[in-house]
């Protein structure tokens, strides 16, 4: 059985994280959205509206689960025996950082990292600007998954 695990801080969940888990399952037989609880960092939703929001989003795909964690995320795969870390790619920003902690990851703990490279009309999506846009007043139904309201 491959597990992997989609580790962020989704803050929110956007349409283009959706579509990462949705390719994801035809690559893995399950997936744990992990979402990272970072005490020093601050989010405009709380991490309990974003798990709600997660699993609204995936209500019904029994294939997909949701967690929080707080450790690092390497260990948080193997405690729930996840060889596979999935992450998404946007552009060539992106790049450099999935690299240096996909290799990190890897080094420390043997666990993988698969990257699937973002579908054109997502490529803008991101949760800075979804928060940006909210912050004056703005509606970010486009940039939510189906299903989701906030
Ligand atoms: P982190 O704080 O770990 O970067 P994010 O919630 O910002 O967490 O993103 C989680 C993962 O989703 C990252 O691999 C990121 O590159 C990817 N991602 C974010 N937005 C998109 C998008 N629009 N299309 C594809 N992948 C995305």
């Amino acid at each position: 059985m491959k597990r992997a695990i989609f580790p962020g801080t989704f803050d929110p969940f956007t349409i283009g994280h959706y579509s990462i888990v949705m390719r994801g399952l035809k690559i893995f037989d399950e997936l744990i959205v992990a979402i990272g609880h970072n005490q020093s960092k601050k989010t405009l939703f709380d991490i309990e509206k974003r798990k709600a929001m997660i699993e609204q989003a995936f209500e019904g795909e029994k294939r997909v689960h949701v967690s929080t964690y707080d450790s690092l995320t390497v260990d948080f795969a193997q405690a729930v025996n996840a060889g596979f870390i999935l992450r998404g790619l946007r552009s060539v920003g992106d790049f450099e950082y999935e690299r240096t902690i996909g290799d990190t990851n890897r080094i420390l703990s043997g666990v993988e990292t698969v990257i699937l490279f973002t579908e054109a009309e997502y490529a803008h999506i991101s949760s800075t600007v979804a928060r940006d846009l909210i912050s004056y007043g703005k509606d970010i139904k486009a940039f939510l998954p189906p299903n989701v309201v906030l």
